[in-house]
């Protein structure tokens, strides 16, 4: 199989405060990843072209520079975008400079088909998620694809159904691709604060923290893609279970789930 390249297109509107020393700087930085962006040792971004602006059209849609990155396949360029610490220390310090940016990847002559999985999707057990809206784009890595139904009344009151399905997965398991959730904030049965991550505009949950697990994370497991093939195969919480579910009792797998406090 050929592998195709990959041109990174990128559009950055500049503030308009910044100096000219603090421009020199961050282009000659942006310049030299070429050469030293790294991986197993050797240079593998095939070329870089920069520039300024220079359309007289009113197309621009205020961008300023123009920076076009070739690389051999979309796995260099997902190291390059997520692993390479180079460029990540790059991208740190030339936050501040950009007020607006444009990215498209393209291969050349591929004018159909899906846009590239994000890596952390990649995983084995990784599973897209998104809100009801689509405002929100997560991945959850699950052991197993899964549910464990919460009974307890919090769970009911927020998501005005008979019982909410999660997993508790670790904090590092779970990464947003896409928007900022918004959070509400309350005291769980421990007495310590629980946040609720959702979204700000179809109020979709996405993931509960807990103070009293602070290496973990609840994920809504039936917001994840193929969420509804999952299996429950646990309860918690089982005494605030509705008359109406008592039924489902028989269809678990296994009866013990793990006991988050909310
Ligand atoms: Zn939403
Ligand atoms: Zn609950």
């Amino acid at each position: 199989m050929t592998t195709q390249t990959i041109t990174h297109i990128v559009l950055f509107k500049y503030r308009s405060n910044i100096t000219w020393t603090d421009f020199e700087s961050h282009f000659s930085a942006f310049s030299s990843l070429k050469d030293r962006c790294l991986r197993n040792g050797k240079p593998y971004m095939l070329s870089m072209r920069m520039g300024k602006n220079r359309s007289w059209e009113p197309y621009s849609k205020g961008m300023t520079h123009g920076f076009v990155l070739e690389f051999a396949s979309q796995d260099d360029l997902d190291y390059y975008l997520t692993q390479d610490q180079v460029h990540a220390e790059f991208s740190r310090n030339a936050k501040s400079f950009i007020e607006d940016s444009v990215v498209v990847y393209i291969t050349d002559g591929v004018l159909f088909g899906v846009a590239a999985r994000h890596p952390s999707l990649k995983r084995e057990g990784a599973y897209a998620g998104s809100c009801h809206c689509g405002e929100l784009k997560w991945a959850a890595k699950l052991d197993k694809a899964e549910h464990v139904l919460c009974h307890c009344r919090t769970c009911q009151k927020l998501g005005g159904g008979l019982y909410s399905c999660n997993q508790i997965i670790a904090r590092e398991d779970l990464t947003m691709l896409q928007g900022e959730p918004r959070v509400y904030t309350y005291k769980g049965a421990s007495g310590k604060d629980v946040r609720c991550f959702f979204c700000g505009t179809c109020t979709s949950h996405v993931y509960h923290h807990q103070d009293a697990m602070p290496d973990k994370v609840i994920v809504r497991t039936l917001l994840l893609e193929g969420g509804s093939q999952m299996p429950a195969t646990g309860e918690i919480f089982a005494e605030g279970r509705l008359r109406w579910v008592r039924d489902l009792r028989d269809s678990f797998d296994t009866p013990e789930g793990s006991e988050p406090s909310e």
